[in-house]
């Protein structure tokens, strides 16, 4: 069986070894060696100044609309995983959705000073596949607007822009190691913050609002990554450079196979340093996604259709229209991507496709 992705391990015992010292000193969470050494070397490979290792992915994502105690109402975009806007109405704000560029499939820059008014308190947009938003226009709409501007940066292990890590950027990013992504913990996840103050009371937040063994800052939850996780991460980092050539080499024959066909690809913006996470195909409609989907079914192969459903139609928000997200997510399907996959599963893939489009 072929999926759409398949979580990169490294040799067990590699695990193990490092798993013995957590054994050893007995000390399975709250903040022990190996989440600590995998954040000191996660900021020296990424060129951030400051993170916190956290459980998942999404709790970074609750936790800085808590600190950063947004109300009201809060710009989003429609296109992106459901914790995106789950985590703004989780924490009592009214998600706002922006229309995307279906060049990009981030959201539309150009669109949100309209949607902006005197409820608006931050922009949360995601950088699609590692492909980033207008960051530049972003910060001047915030600064004018003075809204905070959080990003979801899950899918950016590794993405620099205009040549620094993505996750300087915004008041807070956040990233997840969950086990289907680039790199992994298990579950896991991180968030990025620049400002001294605003790290503090993001690091208090995470820890049940700890600030000493006996007192408290304010209120909190409990987003400690722990010591399992923080293995899982060590063992990886050795194969980092590994995981991103052979992810290029499969995006590089997808390329050369579709390059003059009927669909399009990422295009990936510029002063960008993409990481290769995802491979999203865009078809010329629901009924050619179908189709291929089906035929593709039939040879095992499990291409996934990320980002679907539009994230305006969700259950618990009143649907508004937005027309490009909504088509994009009609017909978007990524395709197997993981390092292992072979030429000949590569050749096969590209087969079926192009015969069925
Ligand atoms: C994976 C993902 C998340 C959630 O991360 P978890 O670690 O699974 O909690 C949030 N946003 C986006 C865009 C994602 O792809």
């Amino acid at each position: 069986m072929i999926n759409v992705t398949k979580t990169f391990l490294p040799p067990q015992e590699e695990y193990q070894d490092i798993l013995k010292r957590a054994w050893d000193s007995g000390w399975m969470t709250n903040r022990g060696v190996l989440v600590k050494e995998l954040e000191q070397q996660l900021k020296s490979y990424l060129g951030v100044n400051q993170m916190i290792a956290m459980t998942n992915g999404t709790l970074p994502l609750q936790i800085a609309i808590k600190a950063l105690n947004l109300k009201g109402e809060i710009i989003t975009t429609p296109f992106s995983y459901v914790a995106t806007t789950s985590s703004i109405f989780w924490e009592g704000c009214t998600p706002v959705f922006v229309d995307i560029l279906p060049e990009y499939l981030t959201i539309d820059e150009t669109k949100i000073e309209a949607a902006i008014t005197d409820k608006t308190t931050a922009i949360l947009a995601t950088h699609v596949f590692g492909n980033p938003c207008a960051i530049d226009e972003i910060e001047i709409i915030a600064k004018k607007y003075n809204l905070k501007v959080i990003y979801d940066a899950a899918h950016c292990f590794g993405v620099t822009y205009k040549e620094q890590s993505i996750f300087n950027y915004g008041d807070v990013s956040t990233c997840s190691f969950h086990s289907t992504k680039l790199f992994h913990t298990g579950e896991g996840g991180a968030l990025f913050c620049n400002d001294e103050d605003l790290y503090n009371s993001l690091y208090y937040h995470h820890n049940f609002g700890h600030d000493g063994p006996l007192s408290f800052f304010g209120l909190g939850i409990n987003a400690k990554m722990s010591e399992l996780q923080g293995a899982m991460g060590l063992s990886l980092l050795p194969y980092l450079n590994k995981i991103f050539d052979e992810r290029k080499k499969v995006i590089d024959f997808y390329n050369e196979a579709f390059k003059n066909q009927n669909l399009s690809t990422l295009k990936i913006r510029p002063k960008t340093n993409w990481n290769f996470s995802y491979y999203p195909v865009v078809l010329d409609s629901e009924a050619t996604l179908l189709k291929v989907e089906k035929v593709l079914n039939v040879h095992n192969i499990y291409p996934r259709r990320y980002f679907y459903p539009s994230l305006n139609k969700l259950p618990f928000l009143e649907y508004v229209t937005m027309e490009n997200s909504e088509l994009v997510a009609s017909k978007v399907l990524c395709l197997p991507l993981y390092v292992g996959l072979t030429q000949d599963e590569l050749a096969l893939i590209c087969k079926l496709i192009i015969e069925n489009l």
